[in-house]
């Protein structure tokens, strides 16, 4: 166990016997053994410390592919969806996903979280003997981009057409994320929604725009997906227009891809609450594990859905 108190960490083990205090530690297993954190084992070693922002952390130091092998499986069950191309063409996805993150949090100590932030990450546990083989028969394998491994974005169900990144990130332009592929997961659960908002329930990001209670919700532009891509808020004390996916997460919404927007409001003419529908679930940008899913049942190899996601790629093995 690791306790934090003023700046230094104190290990103890189960019995609660104090093993060491310091500003921070490597916990290097015996060879062949795993190490576990909350009853969850982990391959490779843990490191304990206090990061460079003063935070304290605790690292799983381990090889990519072994990473990989806790990964897959969270962000595509190779139980429900076992078809091996499929399962491949995710794990591309996370490798190059990872690797084009390293070193971006090195501020705090770290390469990768381990939630959605980054992927999903639950050490052996997760491991499945179909995404195993997947991880061994892609070795070393990145989608690739003039060279260099690409930002290899991916979201559950787009609804029939990839988003771009720059609408839903308002960040520049990536040649291989303009969006615009076709897609083929109809019969995902995900492809069409609906949902009711209370206004309630959305309040706290409400009032983090300043703008009093909710009037109006204006959709000002779509992209050319046909994402709401700005909303304009109009409230009692204010409007802002808010864009990408700032607009999904202030309504808690499932996407951007809103087909029909309508409020109900209160005698005061405020609104109450938000019914809207609409198509996909995620940012819908760059792989569409649905449609990864769809065209691997087809028949489609991995390297063939990777490049139907990301126009203008290449496949390169690393190592
Ligand atoms: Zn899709």
């Amino acid at each position: 166990m690791a306790r934090v108190s003023q700046g230094k960490i104190y290990l103890s083990d189960s019995s609660g016997r104090m093993l060491a205090s310091g500003s921070g530690f490597r916990l290097q297993p015996r060879s062949g053994r795993l190490l576990k954190l909350d009853g969850v084992s982990y391959r490779g070693a843990l490191e304990v410390f206090i990061n460079p922002v003063k935070k304290p952390v605790i690292v799983n130091d381990l090889d990519l592919e072994t990473y990989l092998r806790g990964v897959v499986p969270n962000e595509l069950s190779p139980t429900a969806y076992p078809h091996l191309q499929a399962i491949k063409a995710q794990t591309v996805a996370a490798r190059t996903f990872a690797l084009s993150n390293l070193g971006l949090n090195a501020r705090k100590g770290f390469d990768l979280y381990s939630d959605s932030r980054s992927q999903t990450y639950r050490g052996r546990r997760s491991e499945q003997t179909l995404s195993d083989r997947a991880v061994k028969e892609t070795r070393g394998m990145v989608a690739v981009y003039r060279k260099k491994p690409i930002v290899a974005f991916y979201s559950s169900t787009c609804g029939g057409l990839t988003a771009s990144y720059h609408d839903m990130f308002q960040r520049p332009e990536i040649s291989y994320l303009r969006g615009g592929a076709k897609c083929p997961d109809q019969d995902s659960p995900h492809r069409n929604w609906k949902s009711r908002i209370s206004v309630t329930d959305v309040q706290q990001a409400l009032d983090r725009l300043g703008i009093g209670r909710l009037k109006k919700l204006v959709p000002m532009r779509k992209s050319r997906q046909g994402r709401i891509v700005e909303m304009k808020f109009v409230g009692s004390k204010g409007e802002k227009v808010l864009k990408g996916l700032k607009i999904r997460s202030a309504l808690k919404l499932r996407s951007n891809w809103i087909t029909d927007l309508n409020t109900r409001k209160n005698k005061s003419k405020y609104i109450r609450e938000i019914r809207a529908e609409g198509r996909g679930w995620g940012h819908g940008v760059g792989l569409c594990q649905m449609g990864t899913v769809k065209l691997a049942e087809r028949g489609w190899k991995f390297e063939r859905i990777l490049k139907h996601y990301y126009s203008g790629i290449e496949m390169d093995r690393r190592w």
